[in-house]
């Protein structure tokens, strides 16, 4: 699997350790940090390693399949046994801010539908 980062990305720059972060996770192809500004009590964010703009830039099933994988780990592992959402902000409309693929899984209390 490719291991590309990009200089410029502020997520690239948390995995190589440029910026601190609260890891939950880490392993070959994919990091779990805290949000840094958390909206619900479990707000974490699931990335791989390599640089990849978004969910619409990334082809690999496999690489996919990893991280929502890891996302559910998490929500067990955090006893999330009520409920949790999993969001996947994609480009401008999305709401996406960060240019490098992240899922935030978020817990801890109960969303409301749709979203805004
Ligand atoms: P997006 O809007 O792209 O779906 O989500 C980006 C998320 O990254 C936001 O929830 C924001 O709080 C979080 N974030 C931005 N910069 C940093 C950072 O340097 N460290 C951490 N842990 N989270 C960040
Ligand atoms: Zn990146």
């Amino acid at each position: 699997m490719s291991t590309n980062t990009d200089a410029n990305c502020i997520f690239c720059k948390v995995i190589n350790g440029q910026i601190p972060s609260q890891k939950l996770s880490d392993d070959e192809h994919s990091i779990a940090i805290s949000d840094l500004n958390p909206q619900a009590p479990v707000h974490i964010l699931i990335m791989p390693k390599m640089h990849v703009a978004s969910i619409a830039a990334l082809d690999s099933p496999e690489l996919t399949g990893h991280l929502f994988q890891k996302a559910k780990k998490l929500a067990t592992e955090l006893k999330l046994e009520k409920g949790f959402r999993i969001v996947v902000n994609t480009g401008d409309d999305g709401g996406q801010t960060v240019h490098h693929l992240h899922i935030h899984l978020l817990g801890g209390r109960a969303f409301g539908w749709p979203p805004g």
